[in-house]
């Protein structure tokens, strides 16, 4: 998809309708990146991801300011959750000094960047070292507004938290979406107004509570819907069916049936699985076995979809022109019942089309199967990305300049 599509989608300023040259320019990332007990990064997708953005604001000749969150400090310096490991990667990544600022505010930030050259890059401490933050204090966001002359969000993965560094800066300086932002919205808010069909929309997770918006929202625009995880037992035991002790929200059943209902009326294929992998307990080398979905013994649970419904679903998304997929179809996290969820990532994965993944445990299922190359756009936000396949706005796009 290329930049026209986002016009109806993003009004917007995208980061090109800046003029950087020698500006001091306030990055918000996502560099919330994963650490070991050694405080080593063992994931820098995060960062990589923000490096267009950086790299650009260098060609042009900004002054960059970045800044993230990282963990919950709850509010208080903690430097299990500094970000100096992640000013060095960065350093790393970029081939060029990083300037590393032991606060986001106060004396010794304003003294380097009042002496910042064109092209130089400062990393700010953590934001949430200061509860000021969550709590989108209107003093801090304006000391860190202060610190320079325009502002560019390019942390998806935060842009629904409504705290000081997302909508709070954006009220004092002018304000702009960086490259990953305006990528994910591109992707995820142009897959839902303008799909490409057949459209098939695949879900799964825990809990249907936590995607029943995405469904709502869907249920009119897709072609196909397929729930697997444990969230399709709610859907079982709402069309009757008794589903053992596998995980069922009684409070979603009237609304699983009004779903399905809606999903009829609207024409759209509905998918369950057909069969589960049960068991009594979780535990490595408990006794599994496959059986139908209608007879699921009392006292065993569904951990995983079975082999009858890998092929069903598979086939289900064979002739689609676009695949959004958010949400495992098993505890995937156990060997016993991961087949299911690598089964769907090798489908997605195959299907000749627009594909589209969100939500950290379906980016690590995709990884894992070894098949993320080959997926269209795999999204850095999970909350974030369900909020946008919700039709929500977020408060860090809403917050950014209009274009005029
Ligand atoms: P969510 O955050 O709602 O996408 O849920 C992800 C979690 O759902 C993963 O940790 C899976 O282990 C879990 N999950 C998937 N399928 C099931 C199931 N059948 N029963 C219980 N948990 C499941």
């Amino acid at each position: 998809m290329g930049n026209g599509n986002l016009k109806g989608i993003l009004n917007k300023l995208t980061i090109e309708d800046i003029d950087l040259k020698g500006k001091r320019v306030f990055i918000r990332a996502d560099f919330n990146v994963p650490l070991d007990e050694n405080l080593m990064i063992t994931d820098d997708r995060r960062i990589r991801s923000t490096l267009p953005t950086i790299n650009y604001c260098i060609d042009e000749g900004a002054k960059i300011i970045l800044a993230s969150h990282l963990g919950r400090p709850k509010g208080k310096p903690n430097q299990k959750y500094s970000l100096a490991p992640v000013a060095k990667r960065l350093q790393r990544l970029l081939n060029k000094e990083v300037t590393f600022a032991t606060d986001c505010v106060g004396p010794e930030v304003e003294g380097i960047v009042s002496k910042m050259r064109p092209g130089d890059v400062v990393v700010l401490e953590n934001l949430r070292f200061h509860a000021e933050e969550e709590k989108n204090d209107e003093k801090f966001a304006k000391a860190l507004a202060s610190l320079a002359d325009c502002y560019v969000n390019d942390a998806f993965g935060a842009a629904h938290r409504a705290h000081a560094s997302i909508v709070g800066i954006p009220k004092f300086i002018p304000a702009a979406a960086g490259f990953l932002l305006k990528k994910e919205i591109e992707y995820l808010k142009g897959v839902v107004s303008n799909p490409v069909r057949p459209f098939v929309a695949v879900l799964g997770g825990a809990k249907v509570s936590g995607k029943i918006g995405v469904l709502e929202n869907l249920q009119d625009k897709v072609d196909k819907v397929i729930v697997g995880g444990g969230m399709a037992f709610t859907f079982i035991k709402a069309m009757g069916y008794e589903v053992g002790d596998s995980l069922v929200e009684p409070d979603m059943l009237g609304l699983a049936e009004r779903i399905m209902d809606n999903l009829k009326r609207n024409n759209v294929k509905f998918y369950l699985p057909v069969d589960c992998v049960i068991a009594q307990s979780l535990e490595p080398g408990a006794e599994t076995k496959i059986v139908t979905t209608q007879e699921i013994p009392k006292g065993w649970r569904a951990l995983d979809i079975g082999p009858a419904s890998c092929k069903v679903f598979s086939e289900a998304i064979q002739d689609a022109k676009t695949v959004i997929w958010n949400g495992p179809m098993g505890v995937f996290e156990v060997d016993a019942f991961s087949r299911g969820t690598f089964a769907m990532a090798r489908a997605v994965a195959d299907a000749y089309a627009l594909t589209i993944v969100g939500g950290g445990d379906t980016d690590l299922a995709v990884h894992r199967a070894g098949v993320s190359d080959s997926i269209s756009f795999i999204s850095t936000g999970g909350g974030a990305s369900l909020q946008l396949l919700e039709g929500r706005e977020l408060p860090g796009i809403a917050a950014l300049t209009d274009r005029k």
